[in-house]
């Protein structure tokens, strides 16, 4: 395909406000690309690299403005580029407004052959100049540039600008990519009593015929010429734009994707799997309670959750034959190569864990004995380039794992959270794996999350246990627990003593809120204290003891304490009529007589505002 034809395809599409229609059109435009469909694809969306693949062009607005000042002519500086960026506020109407054409006939004689720029050239080029590096690099890159606007057209000139810079500006976002991907090579012709005439354009099989007079190169303006309207527009079932969606979200490459779906259909895309090397992108976590989670899904995966950095490890097999150690590389959460600025734990993984393999976790910073280090630190090492050997030296940092994507060959997004984490503890160490809790006890996940919060971690994750991995998805399957949005100050009106290593001491605590003169009780306390805190606070209770009856007693209404909760619901189980959801211990209001705890009403308050 020409530049030409594509840009002035792009430029349809930059001015079609309908969102329909500019599928269509994009569909229109994949339909005619022919051998060029994995670059016209990716063009679109202002990539020339995959979504996967971090490598960059590197070419920043200056010397981009010098380039088309360049080509603009001898009259031209860099600096009239900068002035008219400045009225325009964009760089492709600005490249739009300059006749390049003066110098063609040069670089005709220069070698430019004199006709106009392919895509697979215009591809290719750039694609070099993403691999120009060390001294000179950057002349070299001027000069490239240099020769493309040179041959361009105004109309080329403005999407090529655009493209170098990564924004196309032309309203094409990856679910248009994805819906006219569906409309172009897996759905049938749509059903149109009105229109049943035209039912015959837009066939799965005239898409592939289209392509290939489009490999044909025949003219520049066959979309143009063809309104949208005139052509019959396919509309994909739910099922086919699910199976692009799929293949999407195993390989972030929308080119590949195209081609596979033309070539291969929803069978080809089906087969599409994980790549070691190839990042997916992260799934992600939306914030909830535990009462959220259990009531979704009965019983709970809970995790250490890691004040670090996200990291997706890949592992592939080295050169048997070299006697190659494995060959690891790390991903951001946006799947950027972080590789070499973490090397100890490139050298964990190597020594580790088996190839080949896909983990995902978090890259966290840590004190000599092991224990975490606030984020801060962390981000001191993610993302360097330079000095790694002397920043290693001041921050440590290691690996804490918490998926398994692929093992052995394997891939497992499709497996449940628990068979996922089982593969994980194969594989990896033990120390570097974030624990796991099933359960559906508040008690024990309440327990989980105090010794996670002990430990120095953020708090926990909680996932449900048959989920599957869903790249890129902030669902429901993953909740990172919310902190307690308000406290209450409560009276201690009784306890029970504690078992095993905490017999001596009065281990939970009934509490309740002020109800005139007396006391209705709302809920037992007995997570959030540490040992030496419950040593305390049986010394100061004690004393108030009015009865026992086994292990439980009952307190004079002495002690207020400052409770966290989730929330607070209505519950038969207390005289107050209502209970605290998961109840944490947060101090002792030392400054706060019973008369000054939280009364019942606003209790009642509280509940209804949630
Ligand atoms: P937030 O950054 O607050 O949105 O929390 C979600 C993030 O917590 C994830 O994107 C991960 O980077 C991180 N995280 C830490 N521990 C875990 C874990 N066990 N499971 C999933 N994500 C975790």
């Amino acid at each position: 395909m020409q530049f030409a034809e594509f840009a002035a395809r792009a430029s349809e599409m930059e001015t079609e406000p309908a969102d329909l229609a500019t599928v269509a059109l994009v569909r229109d435009l994949f339909c005619d690309a022919g051998d060029d469909l994995t670059v016209v694809v990716r063009f679109v969306q202002g990539r020339v690299f995959p979504a996967w693949d971090s490598t960059t062009l590197d070419v920043g607005p200056r010397l981009l403005r010098e380039a088309i000042a360049r080509a603009a002519g001898q009259n031209v500086t860099a600096g009239d580029v900068e002035d008219r960026l400045a009225d325009a506020g964009e760089i492709g109407a600005v490249a739009a407004g300059y006749d390049f054409g003066g110098q063609r006939g040069l670089a005709a004689f220069a070698g430019g052959g004199g006709d106009g720029l392919s895509v697979r050239e215009v591809d290719e080029t750039l694609r070099e100049l993403a691999a120009a590096s060390g001294a000179g690099s950057e002349d070299r890159k001027l000069n490239t540039l240099f020769g493309l606007f040179n041959r361009a057209s105004p109309e080329e000139a403005k999407y090529l600008a655009r493209l170098v810079l990564g924004e196309m500006r032309i309203g094409v976002g990856e679910g248009t990519v994805r819906d006219a991907v569906a409309e172009a090579f897996l759905a049938g012709p749509e059903v149109d009593d009105d229109e049943g005439d035209e039912d015959d354009i837009a066939t799965g099989g005239d898409a592939d015929d289209d392509a290939e007079d489009g490999a044909s190169g025949d003219g520049t303006d066959t979309a143009a010429e063809e309104s949208v309207s005139d052509r019959a527009t396919t509309h994909a079932t739910a099922d086919e734009l699910a199976a692009v969606e799929r293949a999407l979200q195993v390989s972030n490459d929308y080119g590949m994707v195209a081609r596979v779906a033309r070539e291969e259909g929803r069978d080809g895309l089906e087969a599409v799997r994980l790549e070691v090397g190839r990042p997916v992108q992260a799934m992600l976590a939306q914030a909830g309670t535990v009462t959220d989670a259990l009531e979704a899904w009965d019983e709970a995966a809970v995790e250490r959750k890691f004040d670090g950095a996200r990291v997706q490890v890949h592992v592939a097999s080295g050169d048997e034959e070299e006697g190659a150690a494995a060959d690891v590389s790390l991903f951001s959460r946006n799947m950027d190569d972080v590789t070499d600025a973490l090397p100890e734990v490139v050298e964990f993984v190597a020594d580790h864990v088996d190839a080949p393999a896909i983990l995902d976790g978090e890259v966290v910073a840590v004190d000599d004995d092991g224990e975490p280090l606030p984020f801060q630190e962390v981000l001191r090492r993610f993302r360097r380039k330079h000095d790694v050997d002397r920043m290693r030296e001041e921050v440590r940092v290691e690996l804490r794992a918490f998926d398994c994507l692929h093992a052995g060959g394997e891939d497992l997004l499709d497996a449940p959270v628990t068979e996922r984490h089982a593969r994980l503890s194969e594989l990896v160490p033990e120390s570097a794996v974030s624990g796991l809790l099933v359960s559906d006890d508040e008690g024990e996940i309440a327990a989980f999350e105090e010794a996670s919060l002990d430990a120095g971690h953020e708090g926990v994750m909680l996932k449900n246990p048959d989920s599957t991995y869903s790249p890129g998805d902030r669902g429901k399957n993953w909740l990172k627990r919310k902190p307690d949005v308000e406290t209450v100050d409560l009276v201690v009106t009784g306890a029970e003593w504690g078992e095993g290593r905490r017999a001596n001491h009065l281990g939970t605590f009934l509490l309740s809120a002020r109800d005139g003169d007396d006391y209705a009780t709302i809920g037992n306390v007995a997570t959030g204290i540490t040992d030496e805190e419950l040593a305390d606070l049986s010394a100061l209770l004690e004393p108030e003891i009015v009865s026992e009856d086994g292990q439980t007693v009952e307190l004079n209404p002495a002690v207020v304490f400052e409770v966290g909760y989730e929330e607070i619901q209505r519950s038969p189980t207390y005289s107050s009529g209502y209970a605290l959801r998961f109840p944490r211990f947060v101090a002792v209001r030392e400054d706060k007589t019973p008369a000054d705890a939280d009364s019942l009403e606003r209790i009642e308050r509280l509940a209804e505002s949630q």
